[in-house]
């Protein structure tokens, strides 16, 4: 050990060694917590960078989409009423080129002072040689101060509404499968009341097997031979004929056919009653008036006469007949202006 020699000089050997720089450098220190939240928050940030950066490009993604979708709903609106108008355009011409021709097929029956040779639609029955040259009977005055009244249809050039000819009877058959007990004379009486408030002449035909159609031919010559088929009147149950379901108790209604000249009248029609509402209301107190106002009811829709709001007429909505019964002042003069229509030899 020689003099000097110090403990400060008892180096360690490798003390020189150490690049003070790169011992620094070198250092693994911990971080404080500072740094560790710093550093989690910018990790945190450059994340939601990122997210909004994503983020933001799927809604430009998006909005590239949206675009062209939008253009192409554009060019959808732009194509469509194309579409539409030239489907119109070639609806028009059809039922143009339909109309034409139905004019032209009546036109042939003009064929004036001969129309009753000439050619007639296949639909239509031979002309009725037996049909009265004057109505058959007249309805009597109208109310001075009526109630409202409304048509079922009118004539196309709106000079009057559609109604049955008063110059031949209207001819009725009935098919009585189903038929509350007493509803024979329920109906004779409706039809009576009808009668006497138009002045048309119905005429019993008997009874039928018909069962009842929605789209019933108004000329059925195998089964009432070469004239326009009778009215219909049958007993029907919801389950037959759903249109009478819930509160109807009916349904009634002509069927128009025009002549040469294109007035209409009806030729031929349906009463629909439902039997089983009838049954129940004639359990009813004063259930034989109320039957018997639906049945009339019925018939004031066979020849001509709409629904009105007003309660004291019998034409008022279905389910609720008027109190006595019988025709309101405004149902007698619709039947007063149905019964006074011309009469229409051609059909
Ligand atoms: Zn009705």
């Amino acid at each position: 050990m020689g003099a000097g020699a110090g403990p400060g000089s008892e180096r360690d050997p490798f003390e020189q060694l150490l690049n003070p720089d790169f011992a620094q450098s070198a250092e693994y220190r911990e971080p404080s917590a500072e740094e560790r939240a710093a550093a989690v928050a910018a990790q945190k940030a450059a994340a939601r960078k990122e997210r909004e950066a994503d983020l933001r490009r799927r809604l430009a993604e998006q909005a590239v989409h949206d675009d062209e979708v939008a253009k192409r709903e554009r060019r959808a609106r732009r194509r469509n009423p194309t579409r539409i108008w030239k489907v119109l355009g070639i609806l028009t011409a059809v039922v143009a080129a339909l109309a034409f021709a139905w004019m032209q097929t009546r036109g042939s029956v003009v064929a004036v002072g001969d129309s009753r040779t000439s050619v007639r639609p296949a639909d239509y029955p031979p002309v009725d040689d037996s049909v009265s040259d004057s109505p058959l009977g007249t309805p009597p005055p109208a109310p001075l101060d009526p109630g409202p009244y409304e048509f079922v249809q009118m004539q196309q050039d709106g000079s009057g509404p559609i109604a049955w000819d008063p110059c031949r009877p209207i001819r009725y058959v009935v098919n009585p499968s189903g038929a509350p007990a007493g509803a024979e004379q329920l109906l004779e009486q409706a039809v009576a009341n009808t009668a006497a408030a138009t002045g048309f002449q119905f005429v019993d035909s008997g009874t039928t097997d018909e069962p009842w159609t929605k789209q019933r031919d108004a000329y059925q010559p195998d089964r009432y031979d070469d004239r326009w088929a009778p009215v219909l009147i049958s007993w029907e149950t919801q389950n037959t004929v759903p249109d009478i379901a819930g509160y109807i108790a009916g349904l009634g209604g002509g069927t128009p056919r025009s002549d040469s000249s294109g007035r209409a009248a009806y030729v031929s029609g349906a009463v629909v009653l439902d039997a089983e509402d009838l049954d129940a209301m004639l359990l009813e107190p004063d259930g034989t008036t109320a039957a018997r106002a639906v049945i009339q009811h019925e018939l004031g829709h066979l020849v001509g006469l709409d629904h009105v709001a007003d309660a004291s007429q019998l034409m008022y909505t279905e389910g609720t007949p008027a109190q006595t019964g019988d025709w309101g002042t405004g149902d007698l003069a619709g039947l007063n202006v149905l019964g006074s229509q011309p009469c229409m030899p051609e059909l």
